[in-house]
């Protein structure tokens, strides 16, 4: 099995690394001229006071949770705010298609695979 196939995530990144550099020059560009990401506040169950997997209230866009009572979450969804956007490796990761989680795992395999490799020797 070559590298490729065994880190996939990793073989994402690596392919879009020049697209990254320059999303990353057109960040800072866009930061050091006053220009800053927001986005509009969409509610989720989590903006309410009683939320759960599983139980009364209303369901969720997703069906899966659930919430009633009051909410708490105190944002307008016709506002645009800029916290929560998030830092730009983050974004570019979102843009990309790469999962966090399974990259850190594919680090991780590396890692044991690298430990194995000099207990061997
Ligand atoms: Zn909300």
């Amino acid at each position: 099995m070559s590298d490729e196939t065994k880190y996939p995530e990793h073989e994402k990144l690596r392919a879009v690394h020049d697209q990254t550099l320059l999303l990353s020059e057109f960040y800072d560009w866009l930061e050091s001229n006053g220009y800053h990401l927001a986005r509009f506040h969409g509610h989720t169950h989590s903006c309410y006071e009683e939320s759960g997997s599983d139980g009364p209230g209303r369901p969720d866009a997703d069906g899966l949770r659930w919430h009633s009572g009051d909410r708490m979450c105190g944002l307008r969804t016709d506002v645009l705010y800029s916290y929560g956007v998030p830092p730009p490796s983050q974004l570019f990761g979102l843009y990309f298609d790469i999962d966090p989680k399974k990259l850190s795992a594919e680090k991780d395999a590396m890692y044991e695979e690298l430990r194995a490799t000099n207990r061997a020797a």
